[in-house]
Parts: structure tokens; sequence; C-alpha cells
């Protein structure tokens, strides 16, 4: 079994029911036990800033699934709940986003996954919900808290549990 760290992401409908419904289905479809989930987070749009407040949240997971396995089955969740890719425009509004941010420690750069996932160290959106769950986790031999002190996360707001 192998750790994996998932971001989640989403702008569009109940993006918090859509995250519930998201994580039985990893479980479910990917082999997978639940380890840790972080609660969920109001940010602003990141890249592309002319768009609703997103929600973020992060999950770790035991996978039985080889990485390439459990990116086609976060991509078949993401479709399953709507999301669209508009090519024109990249990190634009969508229901769902599931971004693999690290596998074990493995590295590993294709066309089709990149890992650890190369902009996750830029990203508050990401680093805030996997210091809650993961802040001693080494990610390419960076810690997770030490990342996350060096980026500004006055804008994003925990949010309360839904129970
Ligand atoms: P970003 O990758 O900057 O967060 P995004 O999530 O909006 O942007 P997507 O349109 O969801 O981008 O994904 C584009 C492609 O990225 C996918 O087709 C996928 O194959 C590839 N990809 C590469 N590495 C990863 C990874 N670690 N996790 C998820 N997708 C990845
Ligand atoms: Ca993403
Ligand atoms: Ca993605």
């Amino acid at each position: 079994m192998a750790s994996a760290l998932i971001a989640l992401g989403g702008n569009v409908g109940d993006v918090r029911a859509t995250f519930r419904a998201a994580i039985a289905e990893i479980c479910g479809r990917a082999q997978a036990a639940l380890v840790a989930r972080s609660a969920d987070y109001e940010t602003p749009p990141w890249g592309d800033e002319d768009q609703a407040s997103f929600v973020n949240a992060a999950i770790e997971i035991e996978t039985g699934l080889d990485p390439q396995a459990l990116l086609a089955v976060l991509q078949g969740i993401e479709r399953k709940f709507g999301r669209e890719r508009d090519k024109a425009r990249r990190w634009g509004p969508r229901t769902l986003d599931l971004d693999l941010i690290a596998y074990d420690d493995v590295a590993l750069q294709s066309p089709e996954l990149t890992l650890p996932h190369p902009r996750a160290f830029e990203r508050a959106f990401v680093l805030v919900p996997l210091a809650e769950i993961a802040p001693e986790r080494l990610i390419g031999g960076r810690k997770v808290s030490t990342a996350l002190a060096s980026l500004s996360t006055q804008e994003i707001k925990r949010l309360p549990d839904t129970g």
C-alpha cells in the first residue's frame, strides 16, 4: 500500500457536498482507506482571478493502485461530478479538481503525470489544508509546514464543519 496526498478544489455548485461524495468515491474506486481529511477552506481564485472564490481541502489515502491508475480514477470522478475542461481558460471555474500532490516518495515526469505536483509549493490553497493533516510530511525533500511558512495565508478561511 502507498500513501497518496490529494488536493480537492472547486468553485461551481455545492462544492462541499461534491467533496463529501467525491471522497467516498475515491475510497471505493481506488481500493483506498481514508487516513486523514482536512477541513474545507474558502480561498481566493489563483491564476485566473476573475471568478468566484474556491473551496479547497486535502486528503491522505492508503491505496493499492499505482500512481497512473490512481490519476485515472481521480479523473473519472472529476467527470462524474461535471468537470469540463475549457482548453481556452486555464485555471478557470470548475465543479471539482482532484490533483495528486504526492504518492509515497515517487518522483516522475510524464505528460500525463508529474510527481510531486509541480505547483503545490506555490499554492497556499494546497498547503494550508495539507499542513492541517500532514505538517511533517516531506514532499520532494521539503517539509509541508516549512513550505507553507513562506506563503501568505491571509485570505484563506477555514470553514465551519458541516457535521
Ligand atoms: P494545475 O495542474 O496547475 O493545478 P489544473 O488542475 O487546472 O491545473 P487540469 O486541467 O486539471 O489542470 O489538468 C491538466 C493535466 O495535468 C491533466 O490532464 C493531467 O494529466 C496532468 N497532471 C500532471 N500531473 C498531475 C498531477 N500530479 N495531478 C493531477 N493531474 C496531473
Ligand atoms: Ca489543480
Ligand atoms: Ca487538476
